[in-house]
Parts: C-alpha cells; structure tokens; sequence
C-alpha cells in the first residue's frame, strides 16, 4: 500500500493555547510503517501542553507494539509530574494508529481522542471514547442524543499520566485502497456531527479534508483545540 496523509491542528476560537500535539507534524506519502498520534493534554496552565507533547514524543521514539508506545507515553508523562510538583495531575489523551505496508492497521487508544474509518462513502467511528458519559450511553442509562450535550461529556475515565499503569485499547484492521482513516481530537467530534464529519471527508483531497475539518469546527463555536489527521489508502 502507498498512504497520504495531511495534518491539521488550531487552537480553535476559545483557548488561549493549543495542548493538543500531534504527530507527524506536516503532510506527505509512503509506503509505511507510518505512525500517526494524536494527543489532548489536560491539567493546569502548561501542565496540558507538556503531558500530550512529551507522550507523544515517547511513543514515537520507543520499539515495540502499538500499545507499548502509548504505555511509553503514559510512564514519560507520569514521572515528569512527579518530578515537577507544578506538573503534577497533567494528563492526555492518545489514539495512536500503525499503518503497515501490507495495508494493516493496528489502533492503541486511550481517553477521547478518536479513530474513524470513511469507506465507500459510509464513515465508523473505530474507538470507543474512555468518558464517563460514552460509558452511560454503553451501558444504555444515556442516549447519543442526550450524551451529545451533556456538560460532563469530557470528563474521562482514562487518561495517559496519572498512574505508572495503563489499560490501552487495542483494535487491529485491514486496510483496503481507497479507505480514508481520521484521526482526531474531540475539539472536532464535540463541534461536528457525524454527517458533517463525513461531509467534511468527502470528495477532496486529504489536505483539504483536515483544513475544512478545522474551518468547520471553528465555524461551529470552536470552542476547543482542533487536531485532524487524514489518511489515505493508496495503490502502491
Ligand atoms: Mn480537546
């Protein structure tokens, strides 16, 4: 397989900085192993910047399996804090995708950054959010609709940083060409719906999927940083 990607990030219209980080940092194409993260820091006045740039640095650094990058990232994060009493709670998100040249895929993920699948014109969303209102509606005490505007509904249940463990879930698939993979932090899914995600997705090119992603979400209220990452399936 051949992939092209594109990458969007913005602080969006109400936050004063951007604690979402990302990885890779600016578009292209190849044939893989490509590595793709997105992160969503959480905590204090820089607590959140540090938490999702350090995790996602060390995920990216270290060998081995998908969830042993996101456990690398959760212990990268976790000792900072300790050492750093002003650190200290900081906390991220992370959905981190390993597209291998024979068109596998392999999702670790943790917290509510998330992973969509848009094939043949129908969009999946891949990961399930770790937030205590996606928990009410799995376990069917809340619906979608009620879930949608909740005032809790970013409230995790798991997050990268705050304990030496970690619980990653991990969703293995196969690729085919013409698949396009979305990668992205709530400050997208929390202003756009699945039909404007979609719609956002459609009949472009993947740069220009990610910057109407992100002029749709401002569009909406933006109301939190805004991170996309688009992939394609390619013919080799
Ligand atoms: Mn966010």
């Amino acid at each position: 397989m051949r992939y092209q990607w594109a990458v969007a990030t913005h602080q969006g219209r109400v936050r004063r900085n951007n604690q979402d980080y990302v990885h890779p940092q600016s578009s292209g194409t190849g044939e893989g192993p490509l590595l793709v993260v997105v992160a969503d820091g959480m905590g204090g006045h820089v607590g959140g910047e540090v938490a999702s740039r350090l995790a996602v640095e060390r995920a990216v650094a270290v060998e081995g399996s998908p969830a042993d990058k996101v456990k690398a990232g959760n212990l990268a994060v976790f000792e900072e804090a300790l050492k750093n009493p002003e650190l200290a709670g900081m906390g991220t998100t992370m959905t981190l995708v390993e597209f291998a040249p024979d068109g596998k895929a392999t999702i670790a993920h943790v917290g509510d950054s998330r992973a969509y699948l848009l094939r043949e014109g129908e969009l999946t969303q891949l990961t399930s959010d770790h937030t205590v209102v996606a928990e009410q509606v799995r376990a069917g005490r809340l619906t979608v609709e009620e879930a949608a505007g909740h005032p809790q509904r970013s409230m995790l249940t798991r997050a990268l940083g705050l304990s030496p463990d970690i619980d990653v879930d991990v969703y293995p698939m196969d690729l085919a060409e013409g698949d396009r993979v979305l990668v992205c932090s709530d400050g997208v899914n929390s202003m756009l719906d699945d039909e404007a995600i979609a719609a956002a997705l459609k009949d472009n090119s993947a740069e220009e999927a990610v910057w109407t992603l992100v002029e749709e979400a401002n569009r909406a209220g933006g109301h939190d940083n805004i991170t996309a990452v688009v992939v394609d399936v390619l013919p080799r």
